[in-house]
């Protein structure tokens, strides 16, 4: 069952991408699709009939309030229209994922004419850790798609939707602060559960929606607890380097392009820290590991990317340590990314401050 994520200018392809990276941590019969692996790449543009006229201004997503407001009828409209001319079969979902809010500020919702619609707002996650916005919309996004098969309109979905909070995926939240109760209970009731067997006839896509639902749920205790444990998750390295995954938030994998992986790596091996002047003396070392992430690559490519690495002056390195940074905030949000990130001062060591006691090597 394929689902065609589309992403709207506002939200940027930096953070579509790290949704679509979680998205892509379970494998099986839904499978979503990144739209620019196509060449597509759908802007929502003109959705705002709210945004004045040559104002250069930027609307201030990461605050829930004021932010601008868009009918359901013109966001079912882009999928509509990206449907027709991409020509998406009937039996594929599109969810639009957009910053804006909506007429009746809903998180998401199906398109009720009965077409394989949804949209979800991405924005006003802020009761959440800066990077965490992604798993209350992985909620959203896997639970909308069981939803559909459950509610075929209005009057049936008024049916499965439960006013009060039970800790059930049809909760109807009405603030996003009471939404992290469904999502740390990640369960459904028994009466939804029934519908779901009567309705739902493909029970792998029912598996697949649980799976994203413990992984939230994982994530969601991890956090909390670690507010008080202070304890950072376990990193498990394994294929030689190529797979990072964070044991205890589900083994959700950590993506870094090969470069930066390996540099990564490098700090790892170094727990004393290394002045970012002498890495010119550490080259063979990073050319190793470097290769072994990239074994096709020819030797004089990797030595030349190297040198550009390590040059002094160059800010190859800089440029490789705030991308890994900026990686780890979004994966896990700023306070445990500090354990993760190399960081330092000028002319000193930069280092991993995490114990090694963490880190598991297959
Ligand atoms: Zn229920």
């Amino acid at each position: 069952m394929r689902v065609h994520l589309l992403y709207s200018e506002e939200i940027g392809l930096e953070r579509y991408d790290s949704l679509l990276d979680l998205l892509q941590t379970i494998k099986g019969t839904i499978q979503f699709v990144k739209q620019r692996d196509q060449g597509v790449q759908l802007r929502v543009t003109g959705l705002g009939f709210m945004e004045r006229k040559g104002s250069e201004k930027r609307h201030d997503f990461h605050s829930s309030t004021d932010l601008p407001s868009v009918s359901w009828e013109t966001l079912f409209n882009v999928c509509r229209t990206f449907r027709q001319q991409y020509d998406i079969g009937d039996n594929e979902f599109v969810v639009l994922l957009t910053d804006y809010a909506n007429e009746l500020n809903w998180f998401s919702a199906p398109d009720l004419s009965g077409a394989r619609n949804m949209f979800v707002q991405t924005s006003g996650w802020g009761v959440f850790a800066h990077g965490e916005w992604r798993y209350p919309v992985v909620y959203q996004i896997v639970t909308n798609l069981l939803r559909h098969f459950m509610a075929r309109n209005l009057e049936e979905m008024e049916d499965i939707i439960h006013l009060e909070s039970i800790g059930c995926m049809n909760d109807f939240n009405r603030d996003k602060r009471g939404i992290q109760y469904k999502l740390r209970t990640a369960d459904i009731c028994s009466a939804c559960a029934q519908r779901i067997k009567d309705h739902v006839s493909d029970k792998n896509i029912v598996r697949q929606v649980i799976a994203y639902m413990d992984l939230v749920r994982t994530h969601m205790l991890f956090r909390s607890r670690f507010t008080f444990t202070k304890q950072p998750s376990s990193l498990c390295i394994s294929r030689n380097g190529q797979e990072i995954k964070f044991t205890d938030l589900g083994d959700t994998l950590f993506e870094l392009s090969p470069l930066n992986k390996a540099v990564f790596l490098f700090f790892l091996n170094h727990p004393e820290g290394v002045v970012l002047n002498d890495l010119v003396d550490h080259q063979v070392e990073l050319r190793g590991i470097y290769q072994n992430l990239n074994p096709n690559k020819d030797q004089e490519a990797v030595r030349t990317t190297i040198e550009n690495l390590v040059q002094p002056g160059t800010g190859g390195i800089t440029e490789s340590l705030t991308r890994i940074k900026r990686a780890f905030v979004q994966a896990v949000g700023a306070d445990i990314a500090e354990y993760y990130y190399i960081s330092g001062r000028r002319n000193e060591p930069y280092r991993i401050g995490l114990d090694r006691v963490w880190v598991h090597w297959e």
